[in-house]
């Protein structure tokens, strides 16, 4: 394994790109080469700005090939940090493979403010004060380094393969939760998974609500998926390489677990609102961003717990209330 700036070589054929990220938390954004037959096949190719494009030409530089050598790119889903380049890379000549589910994103994609107005919507139903409620749904001007949704060349279903040639084939397993267009590529020779933000060391990815009526449960049934196949090696979109990706699926499903367990105790003896529930379950001190995550993911474990009648809600003046139903016992 050598290591370069910007790339590792992770040996059988297979590069790691890390290309930075204009916003605070996440560092970069791992992408990585396959090198089949034709040429390589790039896996996400983070924002469009100049120092990713950088980053890209002499991580594969580094790896002993250029950008004219990428015949293929697979984006795992439609966020920013993974497909941001795409549209430039397309209008290059590279054909773009993702999951038939991201042309229903693309949207959303293009139009930050639609969920915005959304989460704004939620907010004050939820409890929200009015000025959080006011500067969540007049949104915020849309980053050049988003770049625009770019339709696929070729669109993949679950379990469809995608052929990368010198003894590299990958299969495609669509793991809605994060985002409804997420695949993690599983490559069917060396059994290694390219996770994306699926499943990612040390941190979890945000799971929003808004766009599905049960999105946490979407994401628990794409993990367990991930925990039945017995991964070892794998490749995240972010922070490092994970030993044992099965193991840490199962993980974060039970991080998820406890967060619900810990939602039910909050609501048990007096009904809370998720507003409430934001401040009881997350950090004090949020921001801007993570306090619209922090109420977005809040409302995703409720209704989670409400389609399950572990909890169930009721609205004063307006705003819903989530409370623990009494169990008549015999
Ligand atoms: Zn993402
Ligand atoms: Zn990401």
């Amino acid at each position: 394994m050598s290591v370069g700036t910007y790339a590792t070589d992770l040996g059988d054929g297979v590069g790691q790109i890390r290309l930075p990220l204009p916003f605070p938390g996440l560092r970069w954004t791992n992408a990585y080469t396959i090198r089949g037959d034709e040429g390589i096949t790039l896996i996400d190719c983070g924002v469009d700005d100049g120092p990713t494009r950088y980053a890209l030409e002499k991580g594969l530089a580094e790896l002993g090939a250029g950008l004219e050598d990428v015949v293929n790119l697979i984006c795992t889903h439609m966020h920013p940090d993974h497909m941001g380049l795409a549209q430039r890379l397309v209008a290059e000549g590279i054909p773009l493979v993702m999951h038939e589910s991201a042309v229903d994103a693309q949207e959303h994609y293009d139009d930050w403010n639609i969920s915005r107005r959304n989460l704004g919507r939620l907010a004050a139903e939820h409890g929200a004060p009015a000025d959080f409620v006011t500067r969540t749904a007049a949104g915020d001007p849309r980053p050049d380094w988003a770049g625009t949704a770019v339709t696929p060349d070729r669109m993949v279903k679950d379990g469809e393969q995608i052929v990368v040639g010198d003894g590299h084939t990958l299969t495609a397993i669509h793991t809605p939760g994060h985002e409804i267009s997420h695949i993690c590529l599983v490559d069917d020779s060396s059994q290694v998974l390219y996770s994306g933000d699926h499943v990612l060391p040390r941190i979890t990815p945000v799971i929003m609500y808004g766009f599905e009526a049960d999105p946490l449960g979407t994401y628990l049934e794409s993990l367990q998926r991930i925990e039945e196949m017995n991964i070892g090696l794998t490749y995240p979109a972010h922070v490092d390489v994970l030993e044992r990706g099965s193991l840490r699926a199962r993980q974060i499903i039970l991080h998820h677990e406890r967060r619900l367990g810990a939602m039910v105790q909050e609501v048990k003896n007096q009904p809370k609102t998720a507003w409430e529930l934001v401040g009881e379950i997350f950090r004090p001190h949020l921001d801007p961003l993570e306090e619209r995550l922090a109420l977005s993911e809040t409302l995703a474990h409720l209704e989670y717990l409400r389609l399950r009648d572990e909890v169930d809600r009721t609205q004063d003046g307006g705003v819903w209330h989530y409370y623990r139903p009494q169990r008549s016992r015999r």
